[in-house]
């Protein structure tokens, strides 16, 4: 019987990037009866939320999207499309695997991480506003319970994945009351684990150890806005955004989701790079349980970066279309 999957095509750069990751999971033949439901700047356009109620009702029946980035208008307008989702859903944690792969070149080598982003809380929990007319204020909110699932999440990855080690990434120094609560919450579940090492960073030293000693580190759990930056900073360690996945599970749900964003000014170009898309996809698949599926996309992939075969991001010339073919030959064998 075919998986059922909600899919949210996206704006900018976003169809044309799940064209290509349809073409490629259909020649795996996966079998995926794909509903479209709508979200994002067409809604808008059309007077509608960035994300219909209807949206999130289809998702939380069927309990899976595949999603194509969605424009965020900054400073003004509609909130975000990406955080809506993530909060409606409930999908609370943000896994986001960091790996090196071949065909691009980057002074991190063997890079192997896994980092958990809680997703729901800190300063993405949208509470702000203006005190005066010239002062604003943006809460930051970190709750027990929303630590623990994520810090809960993190170790249980790690356990089940043969992984060694946990470092929780906070900034407890100077936030002493919240990061405090999140550093003192991820101790107290690290309790739970005697057969995972714990270690704790503060962010801005986390941020100059990866660049420096990546090795030293296996997954990282870290609260919402310093998960959101310092998952860039090991995207353009893996190559860049072009090949950066991502996925959000929440207890009823996952989305799965590449880390960059629309990237406008390339829509419509046929350029943009698929892998982080298509290993956002493989993600699901592994969701899914269609593991060896899995496995000859992304061999298939990494096959084709190898023979060079890569888009102008990685240091390559080819197309999207002509790389999501590539891919597809690979499989054909
Ligand atoms: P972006 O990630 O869209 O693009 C930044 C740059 O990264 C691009 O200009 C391009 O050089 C590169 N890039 C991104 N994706 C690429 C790909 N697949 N292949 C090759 N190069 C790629 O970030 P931005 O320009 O800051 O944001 C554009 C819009 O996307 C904003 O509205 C932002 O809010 C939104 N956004 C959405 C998501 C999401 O949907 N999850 C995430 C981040 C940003």
């Amino acid at each position: 019987m075919a998986h059922k999957v909600c899919l949210i095509r996206g704006d900018g750069t976003g169809p044309e990037l799940v064209a290509a990751v349809e073409k490629i999971i259909s020649t795996a033949q996966v079998d995926i009866e794909w509903i479209e439901v709508e979200a994002g700047l067409k809604c808008v356009e059309a007077g509608k939320p960035i994300v219909p109620e209807e949206t999130i009702a289809k998702i939380k029946e069927i309990g899976i999207g595949l999603k194509g980035p969605m424009t965020t208008p900054i400073g003004k307008g509609s909130v975000s499309p990406n955080v809506t989702l993530r909060k409606k859903l409930d999908l609370y944690a943000c896994v986001r695997p960091v790996r090196s792969l071949p065909g691009v070149e980057t002074p991190f080598k063997d890079l192997d991480m896994v980092l958990f982003r809680e997703n729901t809380e800190d300063l993405y929990a949208q509470i702000e506003y203006m005190v005066t007319p010239t002062v604003a204020q943006s809460i930051k909110l970190i709750s027990e319970f929303g630590t623990e699932r994520i810090a809960r999440a993190a170790f249980e990855y790690a356990r089940k994945h043969g992984r060694k080690k946990v470092t929780a990434v906070h900034k407890a120094n100077i936030m002493k009351i919240a990061d405090g609560l999140f550093l003192r919450t991820c101790q107290k579940v690290a309790q739970d684990y005697p057969d995972i090492e714990f270690g704790d960073n503060i962010v801005d030293n986390q941020c100059m150890q990866l660049v420096t000693r990546w090795k030293s580190y296996d997954v990282l759990v870290l609260p919402n806005l310093y998960g959101d930056i310092v998952s860039d900073l090991a995207a353009g360690m893996m190559g860049g955004l072009g090949v950066a996945p991502g996925a959000n599970y929440g207890a009823k749900c996952a989305v799965f989701e590449a880390v960059h964003g629309s990237a406008p000014k390339y829509a419509g170009l046929n350029k943009v790079n698929p892998v982080a898309l298509l290993f956002s996809a493989t993600l699901m698949l592994d969701h899914l349980g269609e593991n060896q599926a899995r496995k000859d996309i992304e061999g298939a992939t990494e096959a084709v970066m190898g023979r060079g075969i890569k888009t102008y991001d990685i240091g390559g010339s080819t197309s999207t279309t002509d790389f999501a073919d590539a891919v597809c030959a690979e499989l054909k064998g």
